[in-house]
């Protein structure tokens, strides 16, 4: 058993104030498979004031020299990665393939967008022309707390960490309590790295205790949140008092609208994107719209898809899927699957229970609707499990229709081979991300959404932008 109950503050690692032991659970046995410590508001005083008293010489820090503590903090990852995917495959349940690769593995691209954006990145530049001495600046916002989900842990973490230590903030962060050990493990990489004390603090805790203690804290300027739409809110609502910025990123409903002039490829490529990480990503496509002349191909295709997934065990290699989180995520998860058959769905593949001959671990079976409709609870809910909705459609403005007719906005997806509709689908679907022909975002481009999907944008540019106060001065003169 894994005991960690430290937490990461100032330096060095140092003992709750009030102990409260936490069972991390490995999704693959339903075990306890460490132990850390939850903190309480105490505890986040005294990483804040950690963080504070840190701010003045971090800020004062040349940003080349910033940027040179995180290339260090890039290769101390690089070293490790394998360590990090464990860690990751242990505590949330990623294949140990998905998790070196994909999971362990976005830290690192994350970290190097982020140090290719910080090298153009212009702290101070004019205005622009017929405005002599008008200068805009970048300065770090402060203090910033930052609140990270299990799913994709070193994903969130270094999409937050990397910026805000160029930008020149520094931090407290509280990973999630279901998958903490990556972030321990990479507040070990900061250590090595020698980042200065106190500029990144590690606090473990809930929502409700550390999680409340960081969003209304006196001396934190800005939440960086990635996680539900209801704690996002929630967050929000209790930075209110203090007038913090408040940057959101939270669930979807990603549609994926798939016309009959699409590549071979594309809903087999949907299929598996929906089932990657076991359903368990905000951004998943994860109602999939079928133009009506390809709808019977469309489904044939999606059920061998799902009949061929593999579910196993995390600690063993290969392209299978994972368990889900945990217990309450496997309930919420068979029980929309119910109601996706209640409601009229047809299910094509999978369905409720354990995938045959699993006995343990909360695996759930690879499932694919058809014939749903808009209204159903699993074409609105963020089912966050490998679970698909199919629906046909018959017109374009019909689908553009269903697909923004939703809460969220993370990522919307379309394949098509005529280019002038490309460009309609890239102007008319509303999401932060719009993804076309089965193309990922660009290395450096920002991660974030619209409506309940949170306004946040990471990554890149903005990514470090969002970590700064935009500052007008006028009258400078220029050497
Ligand atoms: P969650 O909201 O329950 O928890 C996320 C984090 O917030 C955890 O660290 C948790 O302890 C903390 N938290 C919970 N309630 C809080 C509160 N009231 N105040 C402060 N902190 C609080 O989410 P989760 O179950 O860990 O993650 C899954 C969710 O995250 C899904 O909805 C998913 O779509 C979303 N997500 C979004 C993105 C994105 O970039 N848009 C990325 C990954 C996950």
């Amino acid at each position: 058993m894994i005991e960690k109950r430290q937490f990461y503050i100032n330096g060095e690692w140092v003992a709750p104030l009030a102990p409260r032991d936490h069972d991390v659970i490995d999704p693959s046995t339903e075990e306890a498979c460490a132990i850390i410590s939850l903190g309480t508001s105490a505890d986040v005083d005294v990483a804040v004031k950690a963080a504070k008293d840190a701010l003045p010489a971090w800020r004062a820090t040349p940003p080349a020299e910033r940027i040179a503590y995180v290339e260090r903090l890039l290769e101390v990852y690089k070293a490790r990665q394998q360590e990090m995917a464990e860690a990751i495959s242990l505590e949330m349940g990623a294949p140990i393939d998905l998790a070196f690769a994909a999971q362990a593995g976005a830290g690192i691209s994350h970290i190097t967008n982020c140090l290719t954006a910080a090298k153009s990145f212009e702290w101070l530049h004019p205005l622009g022309d017929g405005t002599p001495g008008a200068m805009i600046g970048y300065q770090p916002i402060g203090v910033v707390g930052l609140i990270t989900p299990w799913n994709w842990p070193m994903n969130q973490v270094t999409l937050k960490v990397a910026p805000a230590l160029v930008a020149g903030c520094t931090m407290v962060l509280k990973p999630s309590e279901e998958a903490p050990l990556s972030s321990m493990l990479f507040a070990e990489f900061v250590h090595e790295a020698g980042i200065p004390a106190g500029v990144f603090n590690l606090v473990n805790g809930d929502g409700m205790g550390v999680g409340t203690a960081l969003s209304g804290h006196v001396d934190i300027e800005m939440i960086s949140f990635t996680g539900s739409t209801r704690a996002g809110r929630a967050i929000s609502k209790n930075a209110a008092e203090t007038l913090k910025r408040v940057a959101l990123e939270l669930g979807g409903k990603g549609a994926n609208l798939v016309f009959a002039d699409a590549d071979d490829k594309a809903v087999e490529r949907g299929v598996k994107h929906m089932f990657n990480n076991s359903g368990q990503s905000c951004n998943a496509p994860s109602r999939m719209l079928v133009e009506r002349a390809i709808y019977p191909q469309a489904l044939e295709i999606a059920k061998k898809v799902a009949e061929e997934t593999k579910v196993g065990n995390p600690r063993e290699h290969g392209k299978h899927i994972g368990p889900v989180i945990n217990k309450s995520q496997y309930d919420k998860i068979q029980g929309l699957i119910e109601k996706g058959i209640a409601e009229g769905a047809t299910l094509l593949a999978g369905g409720p229970g354990l995938p045959e001959g699993v006995n343990r671990g909360y695996y759930v079976r690879p499932t694919v609707f058809a014939d749903c409709t808009p209204d159903m609870s699993i074409m609105n809910e963020e089912i966050f499990g490998p679970v698909l909705s199919i629906m046909p459609f018959d017109t374009e403005e019909e689908a553009v229709k269903v697909a923004n007719d939703t809460e969220y906005g993370l990522t919307n997806y379309a394949q098509t081979q005529d280019p002038e509709r490309l460009r309609r689908m890239a102007m008319q679907l509303q999401a932060g991300m719009i993804e076309l022909n089965g193309q990922s975002r660009g290395a450096g481009s920002p991660f974030g959404g619209i409506k309940a999907s949170g306004r946040a944008r990471e990554g890149g540019r903005w990514g470090i932008e969002e970590f700064c106060d935009v500052i007008a001065i006028s009258g400078y003169a220029a050497e």
